[in-house]
């Protein structure tokens, strides 16, 4: 192997590599629903697409400061200071390819050989890889269905060593979909405050919330916070606009300075006009974003009572995201179209193959006791596919196709 021993360390995004085969089926004609994205089936509200054009059309097509046009991190800071009342000045922003770039580049601003980042787990996959990346250990906190998938204080301080620098918190939470109330969140941030670490606060779903709960930013929390957080947002999800390829962090400065300079040789700064398209989402009404979520709630509460009812499963209410994560271990050890399963992989690979239904493996995020089903897909595939699983289930039958 001529490969560096990071890069040998790294694993393909799983996420991804089912979202190539799903597409791979269907151009082969095969008849497969498929629950893997990780992004909202909506298209971009036309008022930013109109943004981006006339920014091209006026020759706005050349690159911008690294961190992001002044106009874009005002308005980024405008956001925060009144939606998530934490103050920042445009020196705080680091504007990057997506939120995924901007985490990339703060952990390896941040990690030391071997300094250890704790991840709450399920966890987003990128997280550990990044971390290796950036020449780090990952640590995983365990969570179960029983507690939401939330961690707590004692977790945290259970988990901190000498060599402890970072927490990462990702609420609401891909996969789980799990939301902490202010007070849970405080309690397990300020015992990382307290041991000096940095927190890496991924805040992509915060508008992509269910039955009235509300986001909490944790760097408003205080000062001492707003000194050790670096929170991260994008614009993908709340605004169906993960092509287009643009995301933030706020934090310290020099942090961010650091993190520009990861960017100042790695991408340069983001993509001209799709900067001048955040700003008219960021400065929009957030009507599209309040009627997507609208539409996802529906399908929210369908799938969670379609998957209670099967034997074998169960399956929390998300608060947020687009995202079930459903137990699945009742199915392990049973015969299920003559095969025995016992573990994540085995049963989403079987599913895929019985029911043409794609499913993720929990296992890709830290759990092999569940599955993750995105229903960011319509009402009518969210059906079928559930028709697909309960019939493979009670009956054994196959879906053909
Ligand atoms: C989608 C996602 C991101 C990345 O979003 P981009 O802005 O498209 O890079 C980051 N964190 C989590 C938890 C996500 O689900």
């Amino acid at each position: 192997m001529t490969t560096s021993n990071i890069i040998n360390k790294i694993k393909p995004s799983a996420t991804l590599a089912l979202s190539s085969k799903v597409k791979q089926m269907k151009s082969e004609g095969v008849d497969v629903i498929g629950f893997g994205a990780g992004e909202p089936d909506f298209d971009t509200p036309e008022e930013i697409k109109a943004s981006a054009i006339e920014s091209l059309k006026s020759g706005f097509t050349k690159y911008t400061p690294t961190s992001g046009i002044l106009e874009l991190k005002e308005a980024i800071c405008e956001k925060l200071s009144k939606e998530n009342n934490i103050n920042y000045s445009p020196q705080q922003i680091l504007a990057s390819c997506g939120a995924k770039q901007v985490i990339f580049n703060c952990l390896q601003a941040l990690c030391n050989d071997g300094d250890e980042v704790l991840i709450p787990s399920p966890y987003w996959l990128s997280y550990p890889e990044q971390v290796t990346f950036a020449r780090g250990k990952s640590v995983f906190i365990e969570s179960s269905d029983e507690n939401d998938f939330k961690i707590t204080r004692n977790d945290i301080e259970r988990n901190i060593t000498d060599r402890t620098k970072v927490l990462i918190i990702n609420s609401p939470s891909n996969p789980t979909g799990s939301l902490y109330t202010e007070k849970e969140l405080f309690e397990i941030v300020q015992p990382a405050i307290n041991a000096g670490l940095y927190i890496i606060s991924d805040e992509i779903y915060e508008k992509i919330i269910y039955d009235g709960e509300k986001h909490v930013s944790p760097a408003s929390f205080g000062q001492e916070f707003l000194e050790k957080l670096i929170t991260v947002n994008g614009f993908s999800k709340a605004f169906s606009m993960t092509g287009w390829r643009i995301g933030y962090a706020a934090g310290p400065v020099d942090i961010i300075k650091a993190a520009t300079l990861v960017q100042d040789h790695s991408t340069s700064g983001p993509n001209s006009f799709t900067q001048k398209a955040a700003v008219t989402a960021i400065q929009g009404d957030g009507k599209a974003t309040r009627d997507m979520v609208k539409e996802f709630d529906k399908r929210r509460k369908y799938i969670v009572e379609r998957l209670n009812n099967i034997d074998g499963i169960t399956c929390m209410l998300p608060k947020g995201a687009f995202y079930v994560f459903p137990n699945i271990s009742g199915l392990y050890n049973r015969d299920i179209c003559g095969q025995r399963v016992t573990n994540s992989l085995d049963l989403a690979n079987l599913i895929l193959d019985k029911a043409k239904t794609a499913f993720v493996p929990g296992i890709c995020f830290g759990s092999d006791l569940h599955l993750r089903i995105s229903y960011a897909t319509s009402m009518e595939n969210i059906k079928e596919g559930m028709d697909r699983f309960e019939k493979l289930l009670n009956t054994g039958i196959a879906h053909e196709g």
